[in-house]
């Protein structure tokens, strides 16, 4: 089909909640991608940290086609070994003394962090507790509750009224002023991706993670984006030194099959019939997330993955360097990273060049360019993608 045709056809039956670029993109191996015009692109946004382990990737092909072959799905209302498999897994990588829950994305895994909130709420302490604190420039997810639960007034504008109990705080350091004798828990993401990707302060994140413990309100981190290794580790969490009460994520769990986690240390917190969901874990999703935590794993054990966090890290504070009148500065943990722009004009421009150049770079907060590349992208990928870069940023 003619990239003018789907773009039509995108138009007229597709509802317009994306501002899309105009690319059409069929094929993909490895960091690159290929558009229907034959164009080369190096992918440095991994469809929003998703293609953790690649386009094409072999070895996830072949797992997801031998479940498929074989059962999709058979729903939760039986015995499921790749997803008793999978949670078994993931608690083991992180070491997190926790219980999984699947679901099928990242708002979804937040909604199940919620009700395990609301549901300790109601049974520890004299009051029931419902109020969950969140952060300024936080995101959480698109369903009503995370909706809200992101505290950025400009996605309050319609679809209200909002589930009650939603309060914000400016940074780390004004959660515990927003406490009080109804607050349940704290949700946040410890490297904010939609916030123009600044780590928080550790120190002041294992303070926090001491004052929550002292108060009984649980530290819940949305770990979507920064989960599955992107950080340098399984979890950030592993990174910050902090055993938090409930771990969600997502994004690069399986690849690009769409999943999502919710984990907590208060194992027995739901009993059957609280929660649940009809995809979440099935046979297909869990196959390709136990497949893809072997892959990333082993590349983290081989010592590869901190060689191209260390190599990626270095290229970009080159160009932050080089540039400096472009760039103001380089922030980030692992292959999460991001260049603040001077203003967001020159953001724009600076999009719209690496696009035309062949490279794919997202965008963060107000005027941060983000860097998602995969991780198993080789060393030479990295190279052209930065080679692009310099070739066009000189006419911005
Ligand atoms: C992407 C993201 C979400 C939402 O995930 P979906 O799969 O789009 O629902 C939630 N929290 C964070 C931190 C994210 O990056």
């Amino acid at each position: 089909m003619g990239q003018q045709d789907l773009k039509q056809m995108d138009l007229d039956f597709v509802l317009h909640t994306y501002a899309r670029n105009d690319v059409h993109f069929v094929k993909g191996s490895g960091a690159r991608l290929y558009d229907s015009k034959g164009k080369e692109y190096i992918d440095f946004g991994s469809g929003i940290a998703v293609c953790s382990v690649g386009h094409g990737n072999a070895r996830l092909t072949k797992a997801i086609y031998k479940q498929a072959k074989n059962l999709i799905h058979t729903s939760n209302l039986y015995l499921i070994e790749p997803q008793a498999r999978l949670a078994k897994k993931i608690v083991e990588l992180s070491g997190y003394d926790m219980r999984v829950f699947f679901a099928n994305s990242g708002a979804e895994a937040n909604e199940g962090a919620l009700k395990i909130a609301r549901k300790f709420g109601e049974e520890n302490g004299e009051l029931k507790r419902y109020q969950i604190i969140t952060l300024d420039s936080s995101f959480h997810g698109r369903t009503i509750s995370t909706l809200k639960a992101t505290a950025q007034n400009k996605m309050h504008q319609y679809f209200g009224p909002f589930p009650d109990g939603f309060v914000y705080a400016k940074d780390l350091n004004d959660v515990p002023n927003k406490i009080s004798n109804v607050t349940c828990a704290v949700l946040l993401e410890l490297v904010q991706g939609e916030g123009g990707i600044t780590p928080f302060d550790k120190a002041e994140v294992q303070k926090l993670a001491k004052i929550l413990k002292e108060k009984n309100v649980l530290l819940m981190v949305d770990e979507v984006q920064t989960g599955i290794y992107r950080s340098g580790e399984l979890f950030a969490s592993q990174v910050y030194g902090i055993t938090p009460d409930v771990i969600t994520t997502a994004k690069g769990l399986a690849g690009g099959v769409p999943i999502g986690a919710v984990m907590t240390s208060l194992k027995d917190i739901f009993a059957p019939s609280d929660h649940g969901s009809t995809f979440g874990g099935n046979f297909l999703s869990t196959s390709a997330a136990l497949e893809v935590l072997e892959i990333l794993f082993e590349h983290k054990q081989s010592g590869e993955l901190d060689k191209t966090i260390t190599y990626f890290t270095q290229k970009l504070q080159d160009l932050q360097k080089h540039y400096a009148e472009i760039f103001t500065q380089e922030v980030g943990l692992g292959l999460m990273r991001g260049l603040r722009v001077r203003d967001l004009e020159t953001l724009t421009k600076f999009l719209n060049a690496t696009f035309e150049a062949g490279v794919l770079v997202l965008k963060s907060g107000k005027n941060t360019a983000r860097f998602l590349p995969s991780l198993t992208i080789t060393r030479e990928e990295i190279d052209e993608g930065f080679l692009r870069i310099e070739s066009c940023i000189a006419h911005l």
